[in-house]
């Protein structure tokens, strides 16, 4: 495991070292902020930007999870832009058999040690142009490799809301060096609410910023790029407890929740072990369970915040993870970054070792979406349906299920009460793979999450 790390971080600087120079620090955009109710209601400062969520008329509301799209992987030769065309064709084909309500990129839209500085965030229009031609909307996380020398987060965000502020609803709303970007929250109403001031959300969902990769345009003294811690920080943690609780007081309950981050907690990884090889079972957590064991949030940190190489794992995720276990009504958490995890586990426990208890948030993740990035599992992207009366229940419930390139579904779920001891039938690990493709090329950049 640590010599995967190692040998990641140093293949991040090899490629970076491709890039060509014009490697001057841009200016960065300052974050959108809450500073008032009003950033509930109107989506920035301006007041641009889709108008709020809504559930259907039916009552339901729909998510398409694109994750790991990793746009942009050599951008200096065929091999990667035949990979952003085969990308595209994996998104059209799933919103052909699905109708989302909102599309969630979650994390490594782009892969920005392999782009140039000068156009490293026009991925991101590739990536909207499918989505806008259908009308959605999209709400982004982004991972450790939207964090990198040529490209930043605030960077992507800017190309997002400025060149397409009717679609993007990404946000930052926590200010700060440590926080990354992507810390944001989507209420979502009932369909005869539409937003008005005084409705009270039926969801919210939750999105959070787990860095890691590379500081933009920085460099130490010795020339090295400065990494990026890989978790969430606590500054976020604490603006998610303060925010959360605020809500349920303003309403006077609590409104049902889901979380999306690129990278998964060390939850995920202590579930996935907890009892060997096969902790994560095919007919009870349906899904594809190769990256064993998964790579997962402050992997490669030190517990004293240095990134060394004798650290595995320096455990900064626990305040993350204790807010995502003792938050009520937070039905799921989605990952992505370990692309050959599909499965979702709901956590339940005390897992041995771990000094966090979980009470039932489910732990998901989706499916690899792009062509670019390690790994050929079949492309696809995992759905999320909730409805009003799901969300009443006792406890409330989502459906779910992958959507692959291939048209087909697999690993359809329900996340409720019972989820776990329920049988469902095991997710075929099936790979695709691209005739046009050169796959020595595709070696030479294996397993990097
Ligand atoms: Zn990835």
């Amino acid at each position: 495991m640590l010599a995967a790390v190692l040998l990641l971080l140093s293949a991040c600087a090899d490629m970076s070292s491709q890039a060509p120079a014009g490697l001057n620090r841009r200016r960065m955009p300052k974050p959108y902020l809450r500073d008032d109710d009003d950033a509930v209601v109107k989506t920035d400062r301006n007041g641009n930007g889709p108008p709020p969520l809504s559930f259907n008329s039916d009552g339901t509301f729909q998510i398409s999870i694109f994750e790991d799209l990793h746009f942009g992987e050599n951008a200096w030769d065929q091999w990667g832009p035949q990979q952003d065309i085969n990308s595209v064709k994996v998104i059209n084909a799933v919103l052909d058999h699905e109708t989302p309500d909102l599309v969630v990129l979650n994390g490594d839209l782009i892969t920005g040690e392999n782009t140039f500085l000068e156009n490293s965030t026009s991925y991101i229009d590739q990536i909207a142009a499918p989505l806008a031609a259908r009308g959605l909307t999209w709400a982004s996380t982004y991972g450790n490799h939207d964090h990198n020398f040529n490209i930043s987060g605030a960077g992507i965000l800017a190309r997002e809301t400025t060149q397409w502020p009717a679609n993007s609803r990404t946000r930052s709303m926590v200010a700060g060096r440590d926080a990354g970007v992507s810390n944001y929250y989507l209420p979502v109403y009932a369909a005869h609410c539409r937003g008005r001031r005084n409705c009270t959300p039926e969801l919210v969902l939750w999105f959070f910023d787990s860095r890691g990769g590379f500081y933009a345009g920085e460099r130490r003294e010795d020339g090295k790029q400065v990494g990026q811690p890989d978790w969430v920080d606590g500054s976020v943690v604490d603006w998610f407890l303060t925010t959360s609780s605020e809500m349920r007081r303003e309403h006077g309950k609590t409104v049902p929740s889901l979380a999306f981050v690129h990278i998964p907690t060390n939850a995920s990884l202590a579930l996935q072990t907890e009892r060997g090889r096969h902790s994560v079972d095919e007919h009870g957590q349906p899904g594809i369970d190769d990256d064993f064991p998964l790579a997962q949030q402050a992997q490669g940190w030190c517990a004293d915040g240095s990134n060394g190489r004798e650290c595995a794992y320096g455990g900064q995720d626990v305040p993350f993870m204790q807010a995502i276990a003792d938050t009520p009504g937070l039905i799921g958490l989605f990952s992505g970054h370990d692309h050959g995890n599909t499965w979702c586990y709901r956590w339940d426990r005390l897992v041995p070792g771990m000094t966090v208890a979980g009470h039932g948030v489910n732990l998901c993740f989706g499916q690899h979406s792009g062509y670019g990035g390690y790994g050929n599992w079949i492309r696809g992207a995992r759905q999320v349906r909730v409805s009003v009366d799901s969300l009443r229940s006792h406890v409330p419930e989502a459906e779910t299920w992958i959507r692959t390139e291939a048209g087909s579904v697999v690993g359809a779920v329900s996340l409720n009460a019972t989820y776990g001891a329920d049988y469902y039938p095991s997710t075929p690990n099936d790979k695709t793979y691209c005739p046009t493709c050169n796959y020595t090329a595709a070696a030479s950049v294996s397993r990097r999450r």
